[in-house]
């Protein structure tokens, strides 16, 4: 029998669709539907669906050890934490269970971080649209009002600026005595898939350098290979002080990780921050399979060829259409931009079996799978043609 979701705290809008079973970048619903997913669950199932190699990797943890609790040494962890620090240039790995707890150990981090050089109230610079999660100190961090409202007193402790704006940061280093880091997201994903001006990151870097601040970057949805490397911020050549990854780092399977490279990395200290589940054998495990794969399918390298050209294909095609007022993406991360709210642009696409998703309320979003060939390259390419033509065509006059 069907039940109801009145069991369900109605925290989420939900389309009308659930899905009984998924392979590789399809899945299908309940009646038999099949779907293209060009969003992978907001860029957590990178390597698609019922990965072979993930689901023998989870099925044989799962028959050997989940769990025994950070009271005792836990030898996948360490290995995971290696192969993350080699990978990201890193020199430590906190390992937790989502983004927002990523976060939370980054903002922990400059807070003592701050403390330690005799701050008493430590700020951090966060960016105008940026989006950290939604537990108390990430949503104070995120710069969206929306997911602010009522949850008032907000935590305090972070000072805002806008995205992409070396200058601000400047005269903010000249003025702030208690500024300790910048918290930012390479590349805004929430925010609108807003790729800042290169050189913003490397600005950072040295202004960070300049004033004795920690450069901590949200990676959590650009981490893992989608932008077309490891890390976004590789992009730049720069590496900061702290890291955060979450979302695509076991395909499914909830983990986190913040990455603290110097002095950042030796700040928590036995007593000052842990969790039950965080770095289990289970979650490091899959963990480390998805880095195997990603490796030896050389997906970052796949991320950036297929990217750029569906980049290209999109720019091409939907160059006559007059609401679209931007494409823009790097790697498997892009975005088009309306000219006004185009949320109906996910269930017109869903009535096209093509599942994508629209962010600040006029960027239709594309997060596929690192898997994505080249004919489903072209499907969506084709299918996010024809959602928009519907859309443009809908447009009352
Ligand atoms: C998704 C996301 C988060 C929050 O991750 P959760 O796992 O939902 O807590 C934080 N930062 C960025 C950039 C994200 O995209």
């Amino acid at each position: 029998m069907e039940s109801s979701n009145q069991y369900l705290m109605q925290t989420y809008v939900r389309s009308p669709v659930s899905f009984e079973c998924g392979r590789g970048s399809w899945l299908w619903d309940t009646a038999g539907n099949r779907y293209l997913d060009a969003l992978g669950g907001i860029a957590v199932a990178i390597l698609g669906h019922a990965h072979p190699q993930v689901a023998a990797a989870i099925a044989d943890q799962a028959r050997t050890l989940l769990h025994t609790s950070n009271l005792y040494d836990i030898p996948l962890q360490r290995r995971l934490g290696e192969r993350l620090c080699r990978l990201s240039g890193m020199d430590r790995a906190f390992f937790c269970n989502s983004g927002a707890e990523a976060n939370e150990a980054a903002i922990k981090i400059a807070r003592r971080f701050g403390h330690q050089k005799g701050i008493d109230k430590p700020a951090i610079l966060v960016a105008d649209g940026a989006f950290h999660g939604r537990t108390l100190a990430t949503l104070s961090a995120t710069g969206n009002r929306k997911v602010q409202a009522g949850f008032e007193p907000l935590v305090a402790g972070f000072k805002r600026v806008p995205f992409n704006d070396l200058d601000s940061v400047r005269q903010l280093g000249h003025r702030a005595q208690d500024v300790v880091g910048i918290f930012v997201e390479p590349i805004q994903g929430e925010g609108g898939v807003n790729i800042p001006d290169t050189g913003y990151l490397s600005g950072l870097r040295e202004l960070c350098d300049a004033n004795d601040w920690l450069l901590m970057v949200d990676e959590i949805q650009t981490g893992m290979c989608r932008t077309g490397k490891w890390f976004a911020y590789q992009h730049e050549g720069i590496g900061p002080d702290v890291a955060t990854v979450a979302k695509a780092l076991g395909n499914g399977i909830p983990i986190g990780a913040c990455l603290a490279r110097g002095r950042a990395a030796e700040v928590l200290v036995p007593g000052s921050h842990g969790s039950t589940f965080g770095g289990n054998p289970f979650a490091c495990r899959v963990g480390l399979t998805v880095l195997d794969v990603l490796e030896q399918d050389r997906l970052a390298e796949r991320a950036a060829a297929l990217g750029a050209r569906i980049l290209d294909a999109l720019q091409q095609r939907l160059a006559g259409f007059n609401s679209v007022r931007a494409i823009r993406g790097r790697g498997l991360m892009i975005g088009v931009e309306f000219d006004r709210p185009c949320t109906e642009l996910v269930s017109i696409a869903l009535n096209e079996r093509i599942l994508v998703n629209v962010t600040a309320g006029t960027v239709l979003r594309l997060l596929p799978p690192l898997i994505f060939t080249d004919e489903e390259a072209e499907m969506l390419v084709n299918g996010v043609v024809a959602v928009i033509e519907q859309f443009e065509k809908d447009r009352v006059p």
